[in-house]
């Protein structure tokens, strides 16, 4: 069976969700071909991504696509897009009403096979903490990762999370919008062009 399938069938964490406010079934979001040479790493599917089954079909998706500078019929063309967050489903809430961390049961078990079976990336957008904290293996904070963008660039941007909760950084860090996303979407236009 090949692994997106794999990951589709996965209850890992059906105790864990359970026992959360929502006690909701794992619903993996996977959303990938071998052919992709961009690779969003995000975080984990929201509360909307679960009921719709397609990623980012939510606001933090508009300010996603927004950046890269493409409309969603090139951003969910998976043989162009893989969007393979840190945890394939829905965690939950916290007592504060905000998303549960990924599982890490779930990097741990698919995301080596994973991007064996993805091939040829080219650009690869690590989307908040989680994705950089594993991708990059270094323990530093979002904004220090994303200021040194030109460091890891241009193959590899770290990106804060595009969530609303991340308003206030962008308007504290202009140099963001400024300098690095027009670099961004002149990356992803050039491998989209290829
Ligand atoms: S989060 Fe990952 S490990 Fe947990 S059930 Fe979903 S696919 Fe499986």
């Amino acid at each position: 069976m090949d692994i997106a399938k794999q990951i589709t069938g996965c209850q890992l964490c059906a105790e864990r969700f359970a026992l959360t406010k929502t006690r909701h079934v794992p619903r993996p979001v996977v959303w990938f071909r071998p052919s992709a040479r961009i690779l969003i790493a995000g975080q984990a599917p929201g509360a909307r991504v679960h009921n719709s089954g397609r990623p980012f079909t939510d606001p933090s998706g508009d300010r996603l696509r927004d950046w890269m500078g493409v409309d969603k019929a090139i951003f969910y063309d998976r043989d162009q897009i893989a969007i393979l967050p840190m945890a394939f489903c829905f965690p939950g809430y916290d007592a504060k009403g905000s998303d549960l961390p990924p599982p890490k049961i779930c990097a741990r078990t698919w995301r080596a096979p994973l991007l064996e079976a993805l091939g040829d990336v080219r650009l690869t957008l690590l989307v908040g903490g989680y994705a950089q904290a594993w991708h990059l293996g270094d323990k530093s904070t979002v904004t220090a990762r994303v200021a040194a963008w030109r460091e890891h660039g241009p193959d590899v941007f770290p990106l804060p999370h595009p969530s609303w909760r991340n308003t206030a950084w962008l308007k504290r860090n202009p140099w963001f919008e400024e300098e690095l996303l027009p670099v961004l979407r002149a990356r992803v236009a050039e491998e989209l062009s290829r």
